[in-house]
């Protein structure tokens, strides 16, 4: 294989972006594949050429082997870099580009094949010696499955051999739902996977993950670049990961890099991998599976290793060498990755869609993201938004980097995590390094920030100063003892901010300050407040020119979202009342099964429909105790976000209905 000249990138989002931004450094040149929905997004505007393979769902457009390999031959391209998702671990896939005399920047098929199953995997690492977590997987029928897991004792983790990304795993703590669970489990793996295969593990308790990133190419070389703690997830799914692990010292590190690399070794590995472990609280480790592609958050490794992995892979591909050898590895300082996703802590992590009506992240970090403010985010792919990634010196500076960063970015339109990433940035127990998976858990949901409610009156000036035409007001205005007309109010949560014409001042809770607007830029200001200036930022909703009666408006409140809404002159009419006993999708999504039928009893938190939403399973439970008294939906229909799904009539109605 010659030198690359132009790689087709078969994904999308950020981690298309990432790689071509390598392409674009060592001079190849870069060729994107879209669905029809993604027509319009950044890594299709950025690359060299594209190809819209059509659709929206994935298997009408990034799963379609053919269309992407014929995308290459109409753009000239001479290699395919897969990504991971999609069709990054599909050894067929690999041979087919290697067949249309394409070069894969990946592993071999052969390598992919005999890692890529959980199952395969589990029983070559315990063939060279490498711990696997005691667990079964022999031949997979149910019954044989549940006379396992009745030998092996609660709790058990039932996990598809073929999963990825979190799914297909359940965790089972009474073993009298664990037929239950074993149909569940299948159910979703033929779904997601098209693949059945179940295995059981012991559900080692408060476990880190640990991994280590193996590079290899095809002359037999195989180096390890260190581990990343990837601990804090939520559903089995990473959300923070830092390189290396503080768990880890240089006894572990060697023990945990020697077993990747002899994995790595014994078939024959070439490219980028991860092996994944888990490791028990007394610092027992097992092997959990290896990840044949690269990763979401092989920035951290990048960081701290200063090596490129995109780079270093084309390399392999070329049929280099490795131009490091494992004493050229050394790790400097500390590096930690977000993810920033669409979807909801306080709904169970719910995928959520809409538009990106702010979307700044901070300028200092490492950001990783196919996204802009003005985008509309879909239900068709998986949740992640950016990745926000930070170096210091050591932990305490990378965490005290990744505060500010977290701090300072913002994001508005739809549901996100970002409250919540803030919150684990902060986190006494994370910032001593004190981690298992199930960190989030116990840690519960995002607080609330505190309300800032001074400087949400100091963005309301400057809006008022913006957006509100100073002729209109005249002769609206309220006075406080004597001082300038108040000549616009604004609601922010319970509280009331007075601004005056051209926001001069500020009254809130009876006392005023006067604010001058230093300089107004669009959706950002310089305000001048008690010999202070500070930067304040906000974001409309899509309208433009004068501000509307009763319009909201968002706001950076120097660490945390807020918005306040122009209150109108006019009390508008009430809201119509949403009637209880509803159960409503919170999301766009697939109903996957219907638990009720029309006039059965059914107990408060009772399953009524499985929603599949973000590539997720979610129960949604009756918010009342009551009678069923409308189905609207079958397993199979697709519903907006919003639809009513099933009508109980109750008499008793309860919080929390989201389960
Ligand atoms: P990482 O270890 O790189 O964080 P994840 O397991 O979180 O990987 O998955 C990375 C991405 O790839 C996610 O978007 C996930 O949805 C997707 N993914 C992972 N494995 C699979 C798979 N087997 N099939 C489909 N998508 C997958
Ligand atoms: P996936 O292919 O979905 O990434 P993994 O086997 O890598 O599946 O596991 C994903 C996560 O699930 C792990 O990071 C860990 O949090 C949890 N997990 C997996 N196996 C076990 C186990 N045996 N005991 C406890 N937690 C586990
Ligand atoms: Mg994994």
């Amino acid at each position: 294989m010659g030198s690359i000249q132009k790689v087709l990138v078969a994904n999308r989002g950020e981690i298309a972006r990432r790689v071509f931004r390598t392409c674009r450094r060592l001079g190849i040149g870069t060729v994107a594949v879209a669905s029809d929905a993604d027509a319009g997004t950044w890594h299709v505007a950025e690359a060299d050429e594209a190809v819209i393979l059509g659709g929206a769902a994935a298997r009408d457009s990034y799963l379609r082997a053919d269309a992407v390999i014929e995308a290459a031959r109409r753009t000239g391209a001479d290699a395919i870099h897969p990504g991971y998702g999609f069709l990054s671990e599909n050894a067929e896939f690999a041979e087919a580009v290697q067949a249309a005399g394409l070069a894969w920047i990946g592993p071999p098929a052969s390598a992919m094949r005999a890692l890529g199953a959980k199952v395969p995997a589990r029983q070559l690492a315990a063939s060279l010696g490498v711990p696997t977590v005691p667990g079964y997987d022999g031949p997979d029928d149910d019954d044989a499955l549940i006379a396992a897991a009745r030998r092996m004792g609660a709790p058990v983790l039932i996990k598809a051999s073929a999963g990825g990304g979190g799914r297909g795993m359940r965790r089972v703590d009474d073993l009298s739902e664990i037929a239950e669970a074993v149909a569940a489990a299948r159910r979703e793996a033929v779904a997601g996977f098209g693949d059945g295969r179940l295995l059981l593990e012991r559900y080692v308790e408060r476990p880190r993950h640990i991994e280590v990133q193996v590079i290899a190419d095809a002359h037999g070389a195989v180096v390890h670049l260190g581990e990343r703690e990837c601990s804090i997830q939520r559903r089995h799914q990473k959300i923070v990961e830092e390189a290396p692990s503080p768990a880890v010292g240089p006894e572990l590190r060697a023990q945990l890099g020697d077993a990747a690399v002899k994995l790595a070794r014994a078939v024959g590995y070439e490219s980028a991998g991860t092996v994944e472990f888990i490791v028990g609280p007394d610092g027992d480790w097992y092997f959990l599976e290896m990840n044949t592609r690269l990763q979401v958050e092989h920035p951290v490794t990048e960081a701290v290793t200063g090596l490129d992995l995109v780079e270093l892979q084309i390399a392999v591909a070329e049929g280099k060498p490795l131009p490091i050898g494992q004493e050229d590895v050394v790790l400097r300082g500390h590096a930690v990755e977000v993810r920033l996703c669409a979807e909801d802590p306080a709904r169970d992590f719910v995928g959520s869609t809409g538009p990106l009506v702010a979307f700044d992240l901070d300028a200092e970090a490492r950001v990783d993201t196919g996204v802009r403010a003005g985008d509309v985010i879909g239900p068709h792919y998986d949740s992640l938004l950016a990745k926000v990634i930070v170096r210091g010196e050591d932990r305490a500076d990378a965490c005290r980097r990744l505060r500010r960063a977290l701090g300072r970015s913002w994001v508005v339109g739809l549901a996100h995590n970002l409250p919540l990433l803030r919150d684990i940035a902060a986190d006494e127990a994370w910032l001593a390094g004190e981690l298992d998976t199930g960190f989030l858990g116990r840690r519960g949901l995002p607080r609330p920030p505190p309300v800032d409610l001074a400087r949400a009156a100091s963005v309301a000036a400057a809006i008022d100063r913006a957006l509100l035409d100073t002729d209109a007001q005249v002769g609206v205005g309220w006075r406080i003892g004597g001082a300038a007309a108040v000549t616009a109010t604004w609601g922010f949560g319970a509280e009331v901010i007075g601004t005056e014409a051209d926001g001069a001042g500020v009254v809130v809770g009876g006392s005023r300050r006067s604010v001058r607007v230093v300089s107004l830029g669009d959706g950002s200001a310089q305000i001048e407040e008690g010999g202070v200036r500070r930067s304040v930022r906000w974001a409309r909703d899509g309208g433009t020119g004068p501000l509307a009666d009763g319009e909201t408006v968002w706001l950076h409140l120097g660490d945390a979202e807020g918005m306040v809404r122009l209150l109108p002159r006019f009390p508008a009419l009430p809201a119509a009342e949403e009637v209880p006993g509803s159960c409503v999708a919170p999301s766009p999504g697939v109903v996957r099964a219907v638990a009720v039928e029309v006039g059965q009893e059914v107990e408060a938190g009772a399953v009524l429909v499985v929603l599949e939403a973000m590539k997720m399973e979610h129960a949604l439970r009756s918010p009342v105790a009551g009678v069923v008294t409308a189905v609207r939906v079958v397993p199979g229909d697709a519903v907006d976000g919003g639809t009513l799904l099933v009508q109980v009539e109750g008499s008793q109605a309860v919080a929390g209905h989201f389960g």
